[in-house]
């Protein structure tokens, strides 16, 4: 599996970005309709070969995450939005847009999952962990007293997120000053449908770890912030 991929290409989280990654190897992804007209939204590739992370996240529970969950949340949203408006908005607009409506439920579910797992998946690296950038450990010493106390509240987030859903280290604002929050959300929700901008997320789906932890879902927790977390991404999104 070739890994020629640019963090361009992969951050191409919008309609415009798509013609950037028309010709790069996609994992599974489909790029293109049947007519050959290109899709709104292409899954953007997986940023390191499938075994990569292992043993924390096994190729086979990417196969199924990245090569069925994720690809179908793009495919379902590439048809509902082909030939409307939407299909030229930012990805993020999209989920905004119809975040709350109850007549587009169905559509804000695959926006946000595709943005989501998306986002998911360039928050890890292979040999993650680790101490992270001083860029990181000042913003989360300021808003949590450590980084330890960050990775905890973030662990507990996610180990006690009822159901499906995710875990998210977002930035908002408090008393007019920039602060860093731990969220948990229920099934597609994103914090940016509150205002607030996500920085890192955890996905605690059973599909995200039921294949390499079965009902362990806190061993998969520490193996992502032992293993996996990639804190230089998360550099640049702060
Ligand atoms: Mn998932």
């Amino acid at each position: 599996m070739p890994c020629n991929v640019t963090r361009r290409s992969f951050m191409g989280l919008c309609a415009a970005a798509a013609v950037v990654t028309l010709g790069v190897p996609f994992f599974g992804a489909r790029v293109a309709h049947a007519a050959g007209e290109a899709e709104a939204f292409p899954m953007p590739p997986l940023p390191y070969p499938d075994t990569a992370l292992e043993p924390a996240i096994s190729a086979r529970t990417i196969s199924f995450h990245y090569g069925k969950h994720t690809a179908a949340y793009y495919a379902n949203l590439n048809k509902a939005v082909a030939g409307t408006p939407m299909a030229t908005m930012r990805l993020e607009d999209v989920v905004k847009s119809v975040a709350g409506d109850p007549a587009k439920a169905g559509l804000f579910n695959n926006a946000a999952q595709s943005w989501n797992h998306t986002f998911y998946w360039a928050g890890m690296k292979p040999g993650g962990g680790g101490t992270p950038p001083a860029k990181v450990a000042d913003a989360l010493k300021a808003s949590f007293g450590s980084v330890e106390a960050c990775i905890e509240q973030l662990s507990e987030a996610a180990k006690t997120q009822f159901a499906s859903g995710w875990a998210w280290l977002a930035k908002g604002t408090e008393n007019g000053k920039p602060v860093l929050k731990v969220m948990k959300t229920g099934n597609a929700d994103n914090p940016m449908t509150q205002g607030l901008t996500p920085v890192l997320t955890i996905d605690v789906w059973e599909h995200a770890y039921y294949l390499d932890y079965q009902n362990k879902r806190p061993d998969y927790v520490k193996a992502f912030f032992e293993k996996l977390v990639n804190w230089d991404e998360v550099a640049t999104r702060l």
